[in-house]
């Protein structure tokens, strides 16, 4: 490519919404450009390194059996009724209608759609197991959107859905999953860690989250550096046997609540409204270990905390922003919080809160008019990252560590929860129908572009892995216009080097070596070679490594080994 017919389009300085680093860069250096709030185009430089994100997860997908197909982005509701998720999903989910009145959504994710597909056309267990993906456009009407393209509204994602005709071959596949995604990003060139995000028990885990280590990452992570256990912190806050083990320390009203089983159940006995019982409720406890929940009292959860607590209350997905009481919803048979057993979640507003009804760690009673801080130990309701750090790991192998990260992909075994919804059944080899298993595995293509950039740069600009990089090497000829010698040197070896496949810039602007240098560091192009005259008369040229203090004099014949 010459960079007189590309489209290089460098900033000076960043537009003030840009928070952190990777979104900074990316706007000065033109790869993405913002259309509205979340919504960006991807420029020409830009798009060059997200198709080189595709192309290895692409080729990695492919190597791991799984088959490429494409859903459309516009979705009928019918297939999100039929889940449920129409109405569950919250304001993530954007909703809109066509010229008949009838409803869509923007696909957020697409389980509804290939699950549709697979009923129709897989009949046999010999049909079976099947992984299909697509790279395609996401929508997700953001609370926040922020930081670029790493947490866009309109974003790239590649999704994976699995089908299998027992649990076994699930798992199965769920570890083909897992290496494919540690070859993914490794290949990717980034520092990554995997950690369980199930609140399922430790080793059976059905959920793993890939993250790029970064300090700017909005998770936290928890990790032995003793042993393999490694958890996203809701999940390792949830095994922490220091976190979890809370009693009551004063005396508290209990009361007896039979057969509550929902929050409303619960409301009725204690006389209270639910909507005033759900501002600070809180919960049940099972056999010896109780159970404190507490949520924020402004009737809203953000995304990050719908999450997570759906992930308490049921093996549901629920990874959209909701109300409390959507939450609860999403929990199969309506069970809600009030008996269910085992897990804990902490939040450091709800301490603020009294008169908490909390579960009283025996069947049918809880107590009301607890107040955290007075009736139970502070560290309960701790911050999250302090909560952990230094805890023993649940594996009793160490002590856990704290560091932070971007989730970039994450893989999950849902089991049946769609294709049940959906009558995606087989017939088996005894001839019975039974339903699929079913896995789903995502990668946030777009917002690899900004997490590579988080973890790979300098004060000059991006340090692109030259995995990804928008061109592997760029070719700056000093005196482009004035020197027949630079131009036809400039002009032979950029030849050579695309010969070689090599993804070669020739920089034929003809600008001042100062600003060509700044773009192209600002860029982030891993490899520079500089043809100038006075090398030229020793056979020289200047190869420079992007994070190289100097340039290197390299004999003109040798250069492509020094760029490959
Ligand atoms: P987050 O916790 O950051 O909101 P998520 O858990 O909601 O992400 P998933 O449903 O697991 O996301 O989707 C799979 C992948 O898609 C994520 O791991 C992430 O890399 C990417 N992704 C999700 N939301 C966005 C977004 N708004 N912008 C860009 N990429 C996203
Ligand atoms: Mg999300
Ligand atoms: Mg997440
Ligand atoms: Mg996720």
């Amino acid at each position: 490519m010459r960079a007189t017919q590309f489209f290089v389009s460098t900033l000076k300085d960043a537009p003030s919404d840009a928070e952190i680093v990777s979104h900074k860069l990316m706007m000065r250096a033109g790869l993405i450009k913002k259309l509205s709030a979340g919504i960006y185009n991807y420029m020409p430089m830009g798009l060059r390194v997200i198709r080189k994100i595709e192309g290895i997860i692409r080729d990695e997908m492919n190597r791991a059996g799984a088959v490429e197909l494409a859903m459309p982005v516009v979705q009928p509701a019918e297939l999100w009724q039929e889940t449920g998720r129409f109405d569950k999903m919250g304001d993530e989910l954007l909703r809109l209608k066509d010229r008949h009145g009838r409803d869509f959504v923007l696909q957020p994710t697409a389980e509804e759609v290939v699950t549709d597909i697979v009923r129709q056309e897989i009949r046999s267990y010999r049909q079976l197991p099947k992984n299909l993906y697509q790279i395609q456009t996401k929508f997700r009407d953001e609370r926040r959107p922020r930081f670029g393209v790493m947490r866009g509204r309109e974003f790239t994602m590649k999704d994976a859905y699995s089908f299998h005709t027992s649990f076994d071959d699930l798992k199965r596949e769920y570890q083909n999953m897992f290496d494919t995604y540690s070859r993914i990003f490794t290949r990717l060139g980034l520092e990554f860690r995997a950690v369980a995000a199930d609140t399922g028990a430790i080793g059976g885990t059905g959920s793993h989250e890939f993250h790029v280590i970064a300090e700017t990452g909005e998770d936290a992570l928890a990790y032995c550096p003793d042993s393999d256990f490694a958890a996203n912190v809701e999940l390792a806050e949830a095994l922490a046997p220091t976190t979890t083990r809370l009693a009551p320390q004063a005396a508290l009203t209990k009361v007896h609540t039979p057969g509550a089983k929902t929050i409303d159940e619960l409301a009725a006995f204690l006389k209270i409204p639910a909507a005033q019982t759900l501002k600070s409720v809180i919960v049940d406890g099972d056999e010896g270990i109780p159970v404190l929940l507490l949520l924020r009292g402004d009737h809203e959860l953000n995304e990050v905390k719908a999450g997570k607590l759906a992930g308490v209350l049921s093996p549901l997905r629920f990874s959209t922003p909701a109300t409390i009481e959507q939450a609860f919803g999403a929990a199969p048979g309506s069970l809600g919080p009030v008996g269910y057993k085992g897990r804990v979640y902490i939040d450091r507003s709800a301490a603020v809160l009294s008169d908490v009804v909390i579960g009283a760690n025996e069947n049918d009673y809880h107590f009301t008019g607890a107040n955290i801080g007075r009736d139970f130990p502070e560290p309960a309701v701790a911050d999250i990252r302090n909560a952990v750090a230094g805890d023993p790991s649940p594996d009793g192998k160490g002590k856990l560590e704290i560091c932070r990260g971007i989730e970039v992909g994450h893989i999950f075994q849902l089991r049946t929860r769609y294709s049940e919804a959906m009558g995606c059944k087989f017939i088996g080899e005894d001839g019975k129908e039974q339903v699929m298993e079913m896995g789903c595995y995502g990668v946030g293509v777009t917002r690899i572009m900004g997490a590579a950039i988080e973890q790979n740069f300098d004060e000059r600009g991006i340090i692109w892995p030259d995995s990804i990089a928008p061109f592997t090497v760029v070719l700056c000829p000093m005196g482009w216009s004035r020197s027949e010698a630079v131009r036809d040197t400039a002009n032979k070896l950029y030849s050579e080097l695309q010969a070689l496949g090599i993804d070669v810039l020739l920089d034929d602007r003809d600008e001042r070596p100062g600003a060509m240098f700044a773009d192209w560091e600002l860029i982030g192009v891993p490899h520079r070679v500089v043809i100038g005259d006075r090398g030229l008369k020793e056979n020289v040229l200047e190869y420079q490594g992007r994070r190289d203090a100097e340039a290197t004099k390299v004999p003109v014949n040798e250069i492509a080994s020094f760029v490959k």
